[in-house]
């Protein structure tokens, strides 16, 4: 069955975000001034009503999950919530999206669970800077996850790079050039207005993606083959002689909205149709006052007919303070 929304795009990829606790503390997503308190246990769906839910999105027309956060990796029992996952009939893909501190000890099992995808974040090189973006001294164990990642066979392990100009923008090139020692892509992304970012005002933090393509040599000798140019909302290439590719997201930019194919599931049970409407669909309520799975898939449906168009994101010159900053939405 096909889910299709009212501007006739198809919607078959759910992000599930399974908690927005976090062992990082990225200022441009967390930061500790936001005065929002964490979820409590209560609140937060149990893997079972996370399941049921999940299950009811495969057969309203789900095909991929992506699990996300906070970060997924520090809930207990998250394994064999993938576990469950991996093994239900009709989804093709079941991915995550990690800040890579605890993947190292963790790839093995998760590969084993069915999960085939991972996004790893990593903003940085530099140990001292690494501690600046994100609160922690933990860059070394990123590393070692994405490593580990690789070395299980999560082909290709994908790596999410935020620019923030003035704070890692002379890290680039540096970072794009790890595409000609290993087959890992590189994805420079666009800093969103979320929050009141901990490094300063948003309008001096933000980089255009034009400027961060400028910054990458070779960038006008690199090669976007067929079928490459994109994937999902990135626009891929290879630069000479490299074994991995780099890409570009840039949801300020280039909206994707037009291809836009999600929906999101946040960890109090809300479904949102778009990552910056404030439109949220509550599918907690009704989960816990026993709807059926009929019930469920309809929530689905309306919730792929209450998608938005578009944002309006370029036109935003601060964070809004009624959004919910992005642990708390699931990246
Ligand atoms: N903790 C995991 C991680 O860091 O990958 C998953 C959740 S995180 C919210 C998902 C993604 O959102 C990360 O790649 C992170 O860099 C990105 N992100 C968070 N806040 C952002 C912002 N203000 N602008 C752009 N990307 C942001
Ligand atoms: Fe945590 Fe990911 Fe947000 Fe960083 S971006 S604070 S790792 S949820």
């Amino acid at each position: 069955m096909a889910l299709i929304d009212s501007f006739g795009r198809r919607i078959d990829y759910l992000r599930i975000s399974i908690t927005d606790h976090c062992n990082l503390k990225c200022g441009y997503c967390m930061p500790v001034f936001s005065g929002r308190p964490h979820l409590n246990h209560v609140e937060i769906l149990t893997y079972e009503e996370l399941y049921r839910l999940a299950e009811a999105a495969v057969c309203a027309g789900i095909s991929k999950i992506r699990i996300t956060g906070g970060e997924p990796l520090v809930r207990k029992g998250m394994v064999e919530f993938c576990n469950m996952l991996g093994s239900l009939p009709g989804l093709n893909s079941l991915a995550l999206s990690t800040n890579g501190v605890q993947m190292a000890k963790m790839a093995d099992s998760l590969k084993a669970a069915g999960v085939n995808r991972v996004n790893v974040s990593l903003d940085t090189l530099q140990r001292k800077r690494f501690e600046k973006i994100t609160g922690c001294d933990k860059l070394e164990d990123v590393l070692a996850g994405i490593q580990e990642a690789d070395a299980v066979g999560f082909h290709p392990v994908k790596i999410n790079v935020v620019v923030i100009r003035g704070v890692n923008d002379d890290e680039i090139a540096q970072l794009a050039a790890l595409t000609y020692q290993h087959e890992w892509h590189v994805r420079f992304i666009e800093l969103m207005p979320f929050q009141q970012a901990l490094f300063g005002d948003y309008q001096d933090l933000y980089m255009p993606i034009g400027a961060i393509i400028k910054r990458i040599p070779h960038i006008k000798e690199a090669h976007v083959g067929p079928g490459l140019a994109t994937n999902g909302p990135a626009r891929m290439c290879t630069l000479p002689g490299a074994n991995g590719k780099i890409g570009f997201i840039a949801p300020m930019s280039w909206h994707f909205c037009g291809s836009c194919n999600r929906l999101r599931l946040t960890a109090d049970g809300k479904i949102r149709t778009c990552l910056f409407a404030e439109t949220e669909i509550d599918v907690k309520t009704p989960l816990r006052a026993g709807a059926s799975k009929r019930e469920l898939v309809e929530l689905f449906y309306d919730a792929a007919q209450a998608k938005p168009r578009r944002h309006h994101l370029s036109r935003v010159l601060r964070p809004n303070p009624r959004q919910r900053a992005m642990h708390a939405i699931g990246g």
